[in-house]
């Protein structure tokens, strides 16, 4: 009975706050996780100018299944799925909490667009904790992550995380963290200390991208596959571009949209971040 009572009221379970932010962050490097640079310093100016969230749930372009999973340890470990990089990059921990009761709350909330799995086995990947360690080093907010379905195309994508939009009212800050523009067969690696070079087709994409997030128009970028070969070479796959998606889809009709970071680095990939705030 107990379980049928919580099921029945979940939308009263979470208390209402103020409206949060949606973001897109562009992680780039993992490097980020243990580097003091213009990206993260800008991070963690953006963490103090939000209200502190009750809990942070990413969309990680380095999380793809089939089906939607989120995640419902008690406690997530930190994936360290990279390679080739220095030991203090292996040696990071994030011990964020979970929260096992908003990741059923996250089920019910999407139950009628998709079946979500209740995950025990992931964590928090580096496309989320090298993120959020910048915005909130303590790690006393829980954290989860909800998974990209592989087999889905973007408008799937889309019209899934309209489901999520309660959870800015329930004080949940949503992460959306990849890369506007992600090819990294193109990067040049000896630009890749110095933030700022770009060729040319990324910045002309990166730009067109951002007309279209300013204008409201996400059904030019969920159809990014009309970008042309500049779209191809920016998105040569899609998971670090579809959680931009999952964030344009959180925007209410009267909030503000901002960007941060716009800089690319390594001639082939963007930082540009979106910030949307009904501030
Ligand atoms: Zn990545």
């Amino acid at each position: 009975m107990e379980t049928l009572k919580h099921l029945y009221n979940w939308q009263k379970d979470l208390p209402e706050t103020e409206t949060m932010p949606a973001l897109f962050i562009g992680h780039g490097s993992p490097m980020n996780a243990i580097e003091d640079n213009i990206f993260v310093q800008n991070w963690r100016k953006l963490a103090q100018n939000i209200p502190k969230p009750t809990a942070i749930l990413v969309i990680s372009a380095h999380w793809e299944t089939q089906g939607t999973k989120v995640t419902a340890m008690e406690k997530p470990r930190t994936i360290h799925d990279f390679g080739g990089f220095p030991r203090a990059l292996f040696e990071v921990q994030y011990p964020a909490k979970g929260d096992p009761e908003l990741a059923a709350y996250i089920k019910e909330a999407l139950k009628h667009f998709a079946v979500v799995e209740l995950d025990q086995l992931w964590g928090l990947d580096h496309g989320n904790w090298s993120v959020v360690k910048h915005l909130y080093p303590n790690a006393d907010i829980p954290v989860l992550q909800l998974s990209l379905d592989y087999s889905k195309p973007a408008e799937y994508h889309y019209n899934l995380a309209k489901e999520l939009q309660i959870l800015r009212k329930k004080g949940v800050l949503i992460i959306g963290s990849g890369n506007m523009v992600h090819n990294l067969r193109m990067v040049s690696w000896e630009n890749m200390l110095e933030p700022g070079f770009g060729y040319d087709w990324a910045l002309d994409i990166n730009d067109k991208m951002k007309q279209y997030i300013s204008e409201d128009n996400h059904l030019a970028l969920i159809n990014y596959q009309n970008f042309g070969i500049e779209g191809k070479y920016a998105i040569p796959t899609p998971e670090h571009y579809m959680p931009l998606i999952y964030t344009l889809a959180l925007k209410d009709k009267n909030d503000k949209v901002s960007f941060l970071n716009d800089i690319p680095i390594g001639g082939s990939l963007t930082m540009t971040s979106v910030v949307i705030d009904s501030k």
